[in-house]
């Protein structure tokens, strides 16, 4: 793998925050020039209306570690990151929001974390949501807790994309085919080692949360169906169970017939609408089970990633010059 041009990437999605982005700046500077390490400052435009690509136009200028990429349109907030990974270039690279909730003081932080104890991934987790509304904290724990009773992904409760990963991590992120990421999970299913940094979530320093109730619903609707098949499952054993149903009513009006108790009519009516939803569900259920393995083929995960092997170690190496 070649070096990595910088040391740390800071990548930060940024849609409409015009009041926030001179303040962030005005935080993140003296940090960052505290670090003692090179970086580069990625700010990933999701395509803003307001000033925000101007203000990223001038700061370029004013900053030459920071690099801006425009996204076209509004592509959300996950994939306004995910944007910021395929560029960024670090051996580090940490994302976080604008809006100065994820405390730019922890990044430092989180590197030496990661560089002391060798893990990936450092994982931000909130010591103290106080600052977080009663709706949103309410809403956060009911989608952890329903994406870990049905998918095996050990996502931290208190986590969210505020954190550090290695290159490694990020390659490993980047290879990965599907569109729409939830990276909260997919880096955890990722299963590189990993430790945490607690922070005090902050209030929002200025401007509006981007995360109206639709797109909070967008990312949930997004973690369960991209780490469970389990709804799916459920809809199959549904038309599984459906079609066994309809096939003992089929055979009772066959036997009721047969011991002459019915009406003249009321046989063949039973008989016909049984068979075709009997058909009709366990087709379902048949069909179920394959957009379920056509779906995990389109994510294209890959079945492992290698951590270590010893196969490699013994290569020679490359000679470069
Ligand atoms: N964001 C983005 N695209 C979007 C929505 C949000 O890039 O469509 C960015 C936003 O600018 C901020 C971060 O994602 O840097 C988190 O958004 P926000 O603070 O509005 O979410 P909240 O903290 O309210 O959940
Ligand atoms: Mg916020």
């Amino acid at each position: 793998m070649p070096a990595a041009p910088v040391d740390l990437s800071v990548v930060v999605p940024m849609y409409n925050e015009q009041e926030v982005l001179p303040l962030f700046v005005e935080r993140l500077r003296p940090v960052a020039e505290a670090w003692g390490v090179t970086y580069e400052v990625l700010c990933v435009d999701d395509g803003s209306t307001d000033a925000t690509p101007v203000l990223l136009q001038r700061l370029r200028r004013e900053w030459d570690a920071v690099r801006v990429v425009r996204l076209r349109a509004n592509a959300g907030h996950q994939a306004a990151i995910s944007a910021g990974l395929a560029r960024a270039r670090g051996a580090y690279v940490v994302t976080i929001d604008a809006d100065l909730q994820d405390p730019p003081e922890t990044i430092g932080e989180m590197l030496h974390v990661a560089r002391e104890q060798h893990v990936d991934v450092v994982y931000g987790v909130r010591e103290d949501r106080s600052s977080d509304t009663a709706f949103k904290r309410v809403t956060a724990r009911a989608f952890y807790r329903s994406i870990r009773a049905l998918s095996d992904v050990d996502a931290h409760v208190d986590a969210g994309d505020f954190r550090m990963m290695s290159r490694a991590t990020v390659d490993a992120v980047n290879s990965l085919p599907e569109s729409n990421r939830v990276l909260r999970l997919v880096v955890p299913a990722l299963g590189f080692p990993s430790a945490s940094a607690g922070y005090r979530r902050a209030p929002r320093a200025a401007g509006d949360s981007k995360y109206p109730l639709g797109k909070m619903l967008r990312l949930s609707i997004d973690g369960v169906t991209g780490f469970s098949i389990a709804p799916l499952r459920f809809a199959t054993w549904l038309g599984l169970l459906g079609g066994v149903a309809a096939l003992v009513v089929l055979l009772y009006a066959v036997v009721a017939m047969l011991l002459g108790n019915t009406l003249p009519g009321w046989t063949s009516t039973v008989v016909i609408v049984s068979a075709v939803g009997a058909v009709q569900l366990l087709a379902l259920g048949i069909l179920g089970e394959y957009v379920g393995r056509t779906y995990s083929a389109l994510q294209a995960r890959p079945a492992y990633f290698v951590a270590h092997d010893s196969l490699e170690l013994e290569m020679p190496t490359p000679v470069t010059d």
